[in-house]
């Protein structure tokens, strides 16, 4: 049996026209996606415009400046380039403009709390907020912690641990913080006193008693200051006193204030009443030459003073030179 036959129309020029034409706009778009695949596949590619056979693709050429600016934008975040800025807008582009911003703000951030200041918080990475939180907050107890140890440490350091007045190295911190608040042609005084006797007297009663008589030599000295004075053990059985502000007459007048008030005390220790005297050398001084180092000042005027103890101790102890 034959086959019938079948007659076919020849196509229509215009069925051929439409088929050409869907044929080319495919290659068209197959061209576009390429090319936008390769702006945002490949960290090699360098065409920024789109090829000339693209040209004249509706709304082509601002799609590829958006998506050019994506790609900038996401590049310059990935090596850590906060400052890179662009004019392009979108959500893609917005949402990578915020990641910027807050991560700018966390950096400044980041050096507040380097510098001391730890009430930042982050709060818009998630997770990481709540650890760089936990951090700061935990660095900032430490830093507290450390910072009140180290107080305890210093007001340690700076007592005497029998006596709990301050003791040579507190007498030389404050000493030097309250001369250069003193007014320029201010004569300043210092005073050094000494128990008489001392040794004897710890020979006769016992070392215990002698501490007992130390403290209330101490307790008697420095509650006769003023608060702007600063009163120090200077050694064993030596007191160092500095009187920022006061010139010798007055100084001379406290110190004998302080040796008859001393010579009136009674210790009571061990059912007995005791009683001592002491020596005080004086010295003035004024403010410190610019060229001289506070130790050598400090020390001419405590060398001065010693020598007026002295004397004091020569002409027949309980009483004061200046
Ligand atoms: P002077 O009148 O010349 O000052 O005679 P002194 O005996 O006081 O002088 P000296 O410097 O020879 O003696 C000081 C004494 O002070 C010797 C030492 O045993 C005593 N002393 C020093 N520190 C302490 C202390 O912490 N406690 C007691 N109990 N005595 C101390
Ligand atoms: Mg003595
Ligand atoms: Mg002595």
């Amino acid at each position: 049996m034959s086959t019938p036959f079948e007659f076919k129309f020849p196509p229509a020029a215009a069925d051929v026209a439409r088929q050409a034409a869907s044929e080319d706009r495919l290659a068209l778009e197959s061209e576009v996606v390429d090319y936008l695949l390769q702006v945002l596949g490949s960290p090699r590619f360098k065409a920024e415009a789109a090829p000339e056979e693209l040209q004249g693709v509706k709304n082509l050429d601002d799609l590829v400046v958006l998506v050019w600016a994506i790609r900038k934008l996401a590049l310059a975040l990935s090596k850590g380039d906060l400052e890179y800025a662009t004019d392009a807008r979108g959500v893609v582009i917005g949402g990578l403009k915020a990641l910027q911003s807050n991560l700018k703000h966390l950096t400044w951030q980041a050096k507040q709390i380097a510098g001391g200041d730890y009430s930042h918080k982050v709060d818009f990475i998630g997770e990481f907020s709540e650890s760089f939180n936990l951090m700061t907050e935990q660095l900032s107890n430490r830093i507290t912690r450390l910072v009140d140890i180290s107080e305890e440490y210093k007001d340690k350091s700076f007592k005497d641990a029998l006596t709990g007045i301050y003791n040579r190295s507190a007498f030389m911190h404050y000493a030097q913080d309250v001369l250069c608040n003193v007014k320029e042609g201010d004569a300043s005084s210092l005073i050094i006193t000494d128990i008489d006797r001392f040794k004897l007297f710890n020979d006769v009663h016992g070392h215990l008693c002698g501490d007992e008589v130390l403290k209330a030599f101490a307790a008697r000295l420095s509650g006769s200051m003023r608060p702007s004075d600063i009163c120090s053990r200077y050694g064993g059985e030596e007191f160092l006193m500095l009187l920022p502000g006061t010139p010798l007459a007055p100084a001379l007048t406290i110190s004998e204030r302080l040796r008859s008030g001393v010579e009136a005390m009674e210790i009571k220790f061990d059912g007995k009443l005791l009683k001592i005297t002491a020596s005080f050398g004086v010295a003035e001084i004024f403010r410190k030459p610019d060229h001289m180092s506070f130790e050598t000042y400090i020390a001419d005027g405590i060398r001065r003073a010693d020598a007026n103890l002295y004397k004091a101790k020569e002409a027949g102890r309980n009483r004061v030179v200046g």
